[in-house]
């Protein structure tokens, strides 16, 4: 038996031409995103092309809701490609021409089976010539495979149902692929595609297998891992920018300390040699963390819309009633929120209404701890009222400044604990004073009104008046 080695001849560095060749069987992984996203940064770096291309040889399990996630995903991420998309359920008589030169030249033939499962009386198989195939995985380094433990594969069901090892070779060749940067379930497919390239004479582009993204459990990310689409995540409020950041970081740093890039970064950057062999441990907490860096880039504007587009409707209507205390108040959301999708829950909470109308709470909640004096609790809000009244710039600074000295004196959390409760109803909340300055002069003042008058009359119900 000949064996041969074959090493890649390949180290291009200009007409870099690489694909994103997805299967339409199921919903886009972002394992598979940050794989485009490997291909994405290299070939824009190096100002090559990208094509994008169906993998649908499978007519059974491909969908055409699928193709649509994989574009619809790709559409939210920007992240665009050159010429037109194809498929290969398109390109049948394409890889029929290969074949039947393949059978014509003896590298491929048609062979009896006996598959009682299919019926199918023929397929068409792979002639092995046996070797020692031999590449340069970017990532792996030189990858040895003997090619006889495979047999005589099978390239084709008929001249019209290509496989998947023959499609992608011949695709790879028409589209003069220079780069294969796929999953590292690709390494054993190798050694069978570099054969097929072999026979038909196709040169064998450069390999790059990009380790699987793993989770906390070490075990391959899946759905009962949580989101595993990037639409899922789109959904939950995070930024796409966010998200690609913190994609191109599961498996690839740039060796500094910097962990927060724009896209156009990512592409000076990236460096396919910087790939770690080892998995890459999704990690939500980390990429909460990036969506939040991103989140404090955005521009005022843009932050605004974005909390109104995930703004339960019953809020929005309140918050489009107040604009001004809406503006004042998106500060508190950027510092509360990871992704949008937390705002609902702030209101769920009840962390926003209190900002547009006056908050419910019962007056025995007015009084710090154990403090019982009507009397008292009534004259140190009347005080309040009174300094608020001489605050010409109503700002939390401002007011912070009027008040200090005299809620020190009296004791801070007997001033500062029923102002605070009357202006939002809640245990938890921001200080007094940014509340005050959120919500204006004139409804900090009413508010603290309505509590003394609330004290009143609870006290006239109490001594039975
Ligand atoms: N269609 C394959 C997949 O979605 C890609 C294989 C390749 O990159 O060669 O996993």
């Amino acid at each position: 038996m000949k064996k041969q080695t074959v090493i890649n001849p390949l180290k291009i560095d200009k007409n870099i031409i690489t694909r994103i060749p997805p299967s339409p069987t199921g919903l886009l992984h972002i394992g598979n995103v940050r794989t485009f996203l490997f291909n994405y940064f290299f070939t824009k770096q190096k100002n090559g092309k990208i094509i994008l291309r169906m993998e649908d040889t499978d007519k059974k399990r491909s969908k055409k809701e699928f193709e649509e996630h994989i574009l619809e995903s790709l559409k939210w991420l920007g992240l665009s490609y050159d010429g037109e998309i194809y498929r290969q359920s398109e390109r049948t008589d394409i890889y029929k021409k290969y074949l039947e030169k393949m059978i014509e030249e003896g590298s491929a033939y048609i062979s009896k089976e006996d598959s009682s499962e299919d019926k199918r009386a023929e397929v068409i198989r792979f002639k092995n010539p046996n070797k020692i195939i031999e590449f340069e995985d970017t990532v792996r380094g030189k990858i040895s495979f003997d090619t006889t433990e495979l047999g005589d594969f099978v390239i084709a069901k008929s001249l019209e149902e290509p496989l998947y090892h023959l499609t992608v070779v011949v695709d790879d060749f028409e589209g003069e692929i220079t780069h294969v940067i796929r999953g590292e379930d690709g390494i054993s497919n190798t050694p069978r595609q570099i054969l097929i390239q072999e026979a038909i004479d196709a040169p064998c582009p450069q390999y790059t297998h990009i380790p699987f993204i793993l989770s906390p459990d070490r075990t391959k990310l899946s759905k009962r891992h949580g989101a595993t689409t990037v639409t899922e995540f789109r959904d939950k409020g995070y930024l796409k920018e966010a998200v690609i950041n913190y994609l191109a970081l599961l498996g690839w740093n740039p060796g500094t300390e910097q962990e927060i890039f724009s896209l156009d970064e990512l592409i000076e950057k990236f460096d396919l040699t910087k790939i770690q062999k080892g998995g890459a441990i999704f990690d939500i907490e980390k990429l909460n963390w990036v969506n939040k860096e991103h989140i404090k880039l955005m521009s005022d504007e843009d932050f605004r819309n974005k909390v109104l587009e995930f703004l339960p409707e019953e809020i929005k209507d309140l918050v489009n009633s107040n604009e001004k205390v809406f503006k004042k108040l998106l500060p508190i959301i950027k510092e509360r929120i990871e992704k949008f999708e937390d705002v609902v829950e702030m209101n769920q909470v009840g962390d926003l209404d209190y900002y547009f109308s006056q908050p419910e709470y019962e007056v025995e909640k007015l009084f710090w701890k154990d403090e019982t004096d009507s009397v008292l609790l009534k004259k140190r809000l009347e005080k309040i009222i009174e300094f608020l009244n001489e605050v010409e710039d109503f700002s939390a600074e401002k007011i912070k400044e009027k008040i200090w000295d005299y809620a020190s004196e009296e004791g801070r959390g007997s001033v500062l604990w029923p102002m605070r409760y009357t202006l939002s109803g809640k245990e938890k909340s921001p200080d007094p004073f940014v509340l005050a300055d959120i919500l204006g002069k004139e409804e900090t003042i009413n508010r603290l009104k309505n509590a003394i008058e609330k004290i009143d009359t609870n006290n006239q119900i109490t001594q039975g008046i």
